[in-house]
């Protein structure tokens, strides 16, 4: 019996991104998403004889841009061919795509996990134009009906080639999450997923661990969501495992994933690359980029997502979670990074009261931290005053949501508020003794070793001063008056 451990995938995935242009990529009908169908579309983008395209320099920009930040090399000349190939979503028989001369080679992209994280080789990115949309499941579509909706049709979409180096459908994932987060990062992209601005297909084949020759390569196409790629790699995977063990072949095929059954199911069978009939488009021209606008892509001072990860994880020691939470939201970093420079004390404080306190604050205001009233030097000023015992945690959180509904100065909130710690000994000390003659049992169980009594008495001290007593002055009198015996 051949357990599951004896195989191993191997993965590549293709991401189709569309470009955050004002117009289309050989027109001048406008990239927008939402408008009624068919009402963004002339001569060029509905594929009319004769019609010629004009290439969108924005296009271009944002391409290399998107392939400076995946680390490939930029071109000096870019070139469009000629997709050849029959579809009703393609009415001129072929897509003008870029075969030869791709706005970025030989990528790297840094993916993040509890591991430490690795690195996945980028092959190419490249740019086309999208395809119109079929449109089956709208209200006014007919049963068995499909319609076309060409406001989609000639969006500039640029796809994202990794090589097949990935191992499980975990790494694909953490490796997706890190090309969209980069994407959107130099804004590139809004990279939604909803809007079908980032689809994702992928292949897959599996092999016994440690065998040279890779397994027949089976491709998922079109898939809708990240969790949707994960999922059909794991079934997948699975699949094969099993044809496999069971002395089987596994068959090259297209796949659709269903996310309904979490199957998959052939659609049909792959066309060979060579059925494209590749050839320069004869209505483009190549571009030469001149070295001083490359140079000018590639200078953005551009940290990707992962350098951050690792500046929270090992600058602030958050967890994971929490470094992807302020990685990601632009607001949180900066407020971080500006908080943690006023405070100069412990970073990690600073990430506790932002991912802790704040938050839940905002979300119950239903309020984002940008608007907040609340600003770093403001979060900064008050954990100076806790750590100088001139408050204490509850009082803290008092002012924490005064500061967020009018602003302010922190030590004025608290002199105006009353809510100032309470750390003279000499009156701690009296209520100490009161709440001792007002609770003799808890006393006389104090004596007797049963700790736990010690709460009735720092409860009794809390009341009479709302809560404001400085707890470790309490405590160290509280053993101080037990253990005098008086
Ligand atoms: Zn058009």
């Amino acid at each position: 019996m051949t357990s599951a451990a004896a195989y191993e995938a191997t993965i590549g995935l293709e991401v189709h991104v569309q470009l955050r242009t004002a117009s289309k990529l050989f027109c001048g009908c406008a990239n927008e998403f939402g408008a009624p169908p068919n009402t963004l579309t002339c001569p060029v983008c509905l594929g009319h004889p004769g019609s010629l395209p004009v290439l969108n320099g924005e296009a271009i920009l944002l391409g290399l841009r998107a392939a400076a930040a995946l680390d490939c090399s930029l071109p000096a000349m870019i070139r469009f061919d000629r997709k050849n190939y029959f579809y009703p979503d393609l009415p001129k028989g072929f897509q003008i795509s870029q075969h030869s001369g791709a706005v970025g080679l030989d990528g790297a992209v840094e993916y993040w996990d509890e591991e430490g994280g690795g690195t996945v080789a980028v092959e190419r990115v490249h740019l086309e134009e999208d395809t119109a949309k079929a449109v089956h499941a709208e209200a006014y579509v007919r049963p068995g009906e499909t319609l076309l909706d060409f406001n989609r049709s000639g969006v500039p979409l640029m796809e994202v080639v990794s090589r097949p180096v990935i191992t499980s459908p975990e790494m694909a994932r953490r490796y997706i999450v890190a090309v969209r987060q980069t994407l959107i990062d130099v804004g590139v992209s809004d990279c939604g997923l909803e809007k079908g601005a980032f689809r994702i297909d992928t292949n897959i084949s599996v092999k016994p661990k440690g065998e040279a020759k890779l397994g027949e390569q089976v491709e998922i196409k079109n898939l809708n969501s990240i969790r949707a790629m994960e999922a059909a790699l794991e079934y997948e995977f699975e699949r094969q495992r099993e044809i496999l063990a069971g002395g089987g072949k596994v068959e090259r095929v297209t796949l659709h994933y269903d996310d309904a059954t979490g199957e998959t199911t052939p659609t049909r069978f792959k066309e060979v690359r060579a059925d494209y009939r590749y050839f320069a488009e004869p209505d483009l021209p190549p571009v030469a980029l001149p070295a001083s606008y490359v140079e000018k892509v590639r200078a953005d001072d551009f940290a990707p997502p992962a350098a951050r990860i690792r500046e929270l994880r090992e600058g602030y020691d958050t967890t994971l979670a929490e470094a992807e939470m302020l990685a990601f939201a632009p607001a949180y970093y900066d407020f971080l990074g500006r908080a943690a420079a006023a405070y100069g004390g412990e970073r990690r404080a600073v990430v506790n009261w932002l991912v802790g306190d704040v938050t839940r604050e905002l979300k119950e205001r239903g309020e984002e931290l940008a608007d907040a009233k609340l600003t770093p030097e403001g979060l900064a000023s008050l954990l100076k005053l806790l750590d100088a015992g001139e408050v204490n945690v509850p009082g803290a959180r008092e002012v924490l949501a005064a500061l967020m509904n009018e602003g302010g100065d922190p030590a004025a909130l608290l002199e105006a508020k009353g809510l100032g710690q309470i750390s003279d000994a000499g009156a701690l000390e009296e209520l100490v003794r009161a709440a001792a003659a007002a609770n003799p049992k808890a006393v006389a169980d104090l004596r007797a070793g049963k700790e736990r009594a010690r709460g009735a008495l720092v409860g009794y001290v809390m009341k009479e001063t709302k809560g404001r007593a400085n707890p470790q002055i309490v405590n160290e009198l509280i053993t101080k008056v037990i253990a005098a015996g008086d």
